[in-house]
């Protein structure tokens, strides 16, 4: 990997943090300069266990952040995984996580615009207008009161997330 910068972008560096954490950044940032090394040589250069240093380039693989050459050893015939960095993958990884999120915000906020519920004071249920009407407005866990929940503030805190992820 050749620059730094891409790191440095707030939002590749909160979706990496969140994706492998603080150290998931070391791990990556171990690769500047480089073009492909092993595992063996990260855990040296960053200090991190071994099996740390593979669990996070695993996970970044999966994202195909990461991804590795076999090299097989003629004499020993031992494997060598020479692991590199995609930076061009990390803004698709990004992008499609955000079109995730959006797919089930928007799910949710339909779910939401579609249904009224009741809740009880107590704080233990949250149920449909059917299921209130089941129960005759009574809750299940106290016998207190089902009142309807105006769902107003839910939609719009959920709306102003869905402007926050498409435009960030
Ligand atoms: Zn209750």
């Amino acid at each position: 990997m050749s620059e730094n910068s891409i790191l440095e972008h707030s939002v590749v560096h909160e979706y990496l943090k969140k994706k492998v954490g603080e150290e998931g950044i070391v791990v990556i940032k171990s690769f500047l300069g480089k073009e492909e090394t092993t595992d063996e040589e990260i855990a040296k250069i960053t200090g991190l266990k071994l099996n740390i240093v593979r669990r996070i380039l695993y996970i970044l693989y999966e994202s195909r952040i990461a991804e590795y050459k076999r090299l097989k050893d003629k004499e020993s015939g031992w494997m060598t995984y020479l692991w590199s960095i995609n930076p061009k993958n990390i803004e698709a990884a990004i992008e499609n996580e955000a079109k995730r999120l959006i797919r089930n915000l928007e799910a949710r906020l339909e779910f939401e615009r579609e249904n009224m519920f009741y809740v009880c004071s107590c704080g233990d249920t949250k149920v449909s207008f059917w299921q209130a009407l089941e129960q005759n407005f009574k809750c299940g866990a106290c016998g207190g009161a089902l009142t309807y929940r105006d769902s107003s503030l839910i939609i719009k805190a959920i709306e102003r997330r869905i402007s926050e992820v498409e435009d960030p």
